[in-house]
């Protein structure tokens, strides 16, 4: 049943994989060979991982029994359509086109926290499954946004550090804001 909802699941990414249009970096010929390539690269992938999130979190949403949890989900999944949003505008920035590139890290991170969340029962576990499964996601995004970041500076993209810093304030504020709902939790309990 699991293995099916996994595969279904997989299928769906697949589907959207080739309806955005995402690239496949060739096989035999090294496609990145400059720090720009590879700064290009990191751009896409946070690009297809942001649009993972924003498709994932509504399932989220559903599984949260904790109301501030649910809130701050819908919070999010708000925020990271913004996500998307400013990276359409960094690539325009860029004079690139806008397009995603697999990210099997964001993937692999969302499939596990599906494959958990799906053998939990009890509520308040739920929601402590569904807190560690979003600060897994919010420590990969601050990981990329502030290598981009360093990166840009560094290549000389000061125009789009402030869009990309925009973003990693909010993914680090989401994680603090996790931080306290799970400390709260715990706090609950042990009442
Ligand atoms: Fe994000
Ligand atoms: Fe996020």
């Amino acid at each position: 049943m699991l293995q099916s909802v996994n595969r279904q699941a997989q299928a769906g990414r697949l589907a959207n994989q080739t309806n955005e249009e995402s690239i496949t970096m060739g096989l035999f010929t090294k496609d990145i060979k400059t720090m720009d390539d590879l700064f290009l690269h990191q751009l896409r992938d946070i690009y297809y991982a942001e649009k993972q999130i924003t498709k994932a979190l509504p399932e989220m949403i559903k599984n949260a029994s904790d109301q501030q949890l649910k809130q701050g989900f819908q919070t999010h999944l708000r925020e990271t359509e913004t996500h998307v949003k400013r990276l359409d505008q960094v690539f325009e920035l860029l004079g690139k086109k806008a397009s995603g590139v697999d990210c099997p890290a964001i993937d692999g991170i969302i499939d596990e926290a599906e494959e958990v969340t799906g053998e939990v029962e009890n509520k308040n576990v739920l929601d402590a499954a569904l807190i560690a499964a979003a600060q897994a996601v919010e420590h990969y995004e601050m990981t990329r946004y502030g290598t981009l970041i360093a990166w840009a500076k560094q290549l000389g993209h000061s125009n789009v550090v402030p869009l990309l810093n925009q973003t990693l304030e909010e993914e680090k504020a989401t994680d603090q804001k996790l931080t306290t709902m799970a400390e709260a939790q715990v706090n609950r309990k042990a009442a």
